[in-house]
């Protein structure tokens, strides 16, 4: 089935993971995400299902195992669905998950696993109403919460909920306690991710502040955690039903075991969440031949592939987090 040889980077890491980005629109506005919180401008979703799904395959057959959907906000498509057992269908996929924030998320947990989701991840900076209604402009955290329950009882497993350190007055108000205490109640992991530098306003708070505060408050025990080919690094507190996970991309550089690569909303394939230049999809996609085509550029992409972030990191020439995926 997979004639072509695995897409290897020119420094030998296997890539096996591919993000899509399906839009970039977004119902929310985070500041470290998506920096525009006054455009109000809608726009048009570039990639069709077909484009999502020649994409997919393409990757597939040069060896890829695990595609993550992501935006702006995926859930904003109404063919997400549709997208979802599209590519579950397609040979060689192990593993489909999609990030989102959750606003939409209890109504269409059920449908996005009859289609063939294997897991979400869901993106919750705070566990305080208010809090989190500033942080996102305008977020409803009671649907977030229904979102989490809906995915945990549609089976959409592992659940895992990302929360982005700016600051340490940020993670102050986020509150470290009150996720402590729902991974004690609840089977979820909660991951606390170093904001990456995609827009230049935003700081970072090394997640070792995290760790610190944990093994000082609680029995914290390294362990293999949920499956899913990340960077994190998992915790369990004693007895607690769920994990805590630790991503330190800046303090903590894990792209020695980078293998990934990611498709924006915009249909440019990239090579490096920094990578200044990417590869324009679109007019692959729409020529002859476009699963051939599609392949020659994830090689070059795989290529191009730089060994570490640091390397090409210019943050004013990259798009923000809204546009590539995260
Ligand atoms: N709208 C969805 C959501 O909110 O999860 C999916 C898109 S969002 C761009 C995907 C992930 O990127 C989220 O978990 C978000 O927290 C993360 N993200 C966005 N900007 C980031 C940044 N500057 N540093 C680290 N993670 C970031």
């Amino acid at each position: 089935m997979n004639a072509s040889p695995p897409l290897t980077d020119s420094l030998g890491r296997r890539i096996e993971y591919l993000r899509i980005s399906v839009t970039e629109r977004c119902d929310l506005r985070c500041a470290y995400c998506h920096p525009q919180p006054d455009a109000r401008s809608v726009p048009r979703d570039v990639l069709t299902v077909e484009d999502v799904v020649t994409v997919a395959s393409a990757a597939l057959r040069l060896g890829v195992r695990r595609i993550r959907l992501t935006g702006g906000e995926p859930l904003l498509r109404r063919d997400l669905e549709e997208i979802i057992s599209r590519l579950r269908g397609l040979p060689g996929l192990q593993d489909l998950a999609l990030t989102t924030n959750g606003q939409k998320l209890a109504r269409r947990a059920a449908g996005l696993s009859d289609a063939g989701l294997a897991r979400v991840n869901i993106s919750l900076d705070s566990l305080d109403a208010e809090v989190y209604a500033a942080a996102t402009g305008g977020g409803d955290l009671a649907a977030v919460c229904r979102g989490i329950d809906a995915a945990l009882s549609s089976g959409l497993a592992p659940v895992k909920l990302n929360v982005v350190l700016t600051s340490r007055a940020a993670l102050e108000r986020a509150g470290i306690p009150a996720f402590v205490e729902l991974v004690q109640q609840r089977p979820v992991h909660v991951r606390f991710i170093e904001a990456m530098p995609t827009c230049s306003h935003v700081g970072y708070l090394p997640a070792g502040e995290v760790l610190d505060f944990l093994s000082r408050e609680h029995g914290i025990i390294p362990v293999a955690g949920p499956d899913g080919g990340g960077p994190a690094h998992y915790y369990q507190l004693d007895g607690s039903r769920g994990t805590i996970g630790i991503i330190a991309p800046i303090s903590d550089p894990f792209c020695a075991r980078c293998n990934r690569l990611r498709v924006s909303a915009r249909g440019e394939l990239r090579p490096c969440l920094f990578s200044p230049g990417a590869f324009d999809l679109l007019p692959a996609l729409r020529g002859p031949d476009a699963a051939e085509a599609v392949m020659s550029l994830l090689e070059e992409a795989a290529v191009a592939k730089p060994g570490r972030y640091g390397d090409v990191a210019e943050p004013s020439g990259v798009p923000t987090m809204h546009v590539i995926g995260g």
